[in-house]
């Protein structure tokens, strides 16, 4: 983990309440990425390397406790451009931008960093390659996300269509002879993602696409992991923002698996009445949730229970992605 967010703060306190026990379920991999660690990092270095303020256009990363962090640090987030003054420098955020934001930028003399995920960017070129091609691009995502607003502003107005939903591919109004591509938002449901892209090839049988979603080994993982724990739990854990596009999915996919889900932001949005007749509790937490969050849940659940905890590990994960070269040396 590059960024300077601590992995642990807390320990686990042991009453002995007379309640039962409760056995944890950690799952893994949890939290932070690469794409997010890397976000975080290009902000500190860049207050480092410029003083504050510098400003983030967007939250860097969909998480107020990371957002509030580096505010204290010397961040300023902002949402548009327009709101970043002349000489300052900024920082775009991890989900990335349509391609008028960096062009407006450079037209003010701004210094500019761009923390998009090099897993959204990969995305972003995919686009622009398939367009140039004379494919129509049919992307799959939710509307209103900032990636996949910063994804269709890499191409021209009309050249991509979103989809969010199987019924939608039912009523896209496309001839039959156009030639198609699809691409993915990075950070969707693989269920339900495989079941539109599938919807998509039974209704445009020549439509290209990804060899594999475009959906990123983070979110992969981190779904694969709650779904080997959901089954054993009656209530799972997500911490994650309600704006967070890969958590909600977390707490989608322990619920199918059977379990009652809760996204939570921190541990004191916990009501110990949740914890009633639960012996086995699971926790996770989504790419843009540092660990010191799990921590601080562990401990609270402990004021409570004796706690159990059992890490279960699906994958290792060892990604690490290069910072722009403005901030390297
Ligand atoms: S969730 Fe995936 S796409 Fe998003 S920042 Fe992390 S690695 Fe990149």
């Amino acid at each position: 983990m590059n960024s300077t967010f601590p992995e642990s703060a807390t320990s686990t306190p042991q009453p002995d309440t007379g309640l039962p026990p409760l056995h944890l379920l950690i799952a893994a991999p949890r939290g932070f990425c690469a794409g997010v660690d890397r976000a975080i990092e290009i902000v500190e270095r860049a207050i480092d390397r410029y003083g504050a303020p510098v400003y983030v256009r967007h939250e860097i990363v969909h998480n107020r406790f990371v957002v509030d962090s580096l505010k204290a640090k010397g961040a300023v987030f902002v949402e548009e451009l327009d709101e970043v003054p002349d000489g300052k420098p900024v920082v775009f955020s991890a989900h990335g931008v349509p391609k008028v934001v960096p062009v407006a930028a450079t037209e003010r003399g701004l210094d500019w960093l761009d923390a998009t995920c090099p897993l959204v960017s990969k995305v972003h070129r995919q686009a622009e390659r398939k367009v140039e091609a004379g494919r129509h691009i049919l992307f799959v995502g939710h509307r209103g996300h900032p990636e996949v607003i910063g994804t269709m502003g890499q191409v021209p107005e009309g050249a991509m269509t979103l989809v969010e939903t199987v019924d939608e591919v039912a009523k896209l109004d496309i001839p039959a002879d156009k030639p198609l591509a699809f691409l993915t938002q990075t950070t969707l449901s693989v269920d339900d993602t495989a079941e539109i892209v599938a919807a998509l090839k039974a209704r445009f049988p020549s439509i290209v696409g990804p060899r594999a979603e475009d959906i990123c080994y983070a979110t992969s993982n981190r779904q694969a992991a709650v779904k080997a724990i959901a089954p054993r739990c009656q209530l799972v854990l997500v911490i994650g923002a309600p704006n967070s596009s890969n958590s909600l999915r977390l707490v989608e996919v322990a619920e199918r698996e059977g379990a009652n889900a809760r996204l939570i932001q921190r541990a004191s949005e916990i009501d110990p009445a949740w914890l009633e007749g639960v012996e086995t509790l699971g926790l996770t937490a989504g790419a843009s949730a540092p660990e010191v969050l799990v921590r601080e849940v562990v401990a609270r659940l402990g004021e409570w229970r004796q706690v159990a905890e059992e890490p279960i590990t699906t994958a290792e994960e060892h990604m690490v992605f290069k910072l722009p070269r403005q901030l390297i040396g």
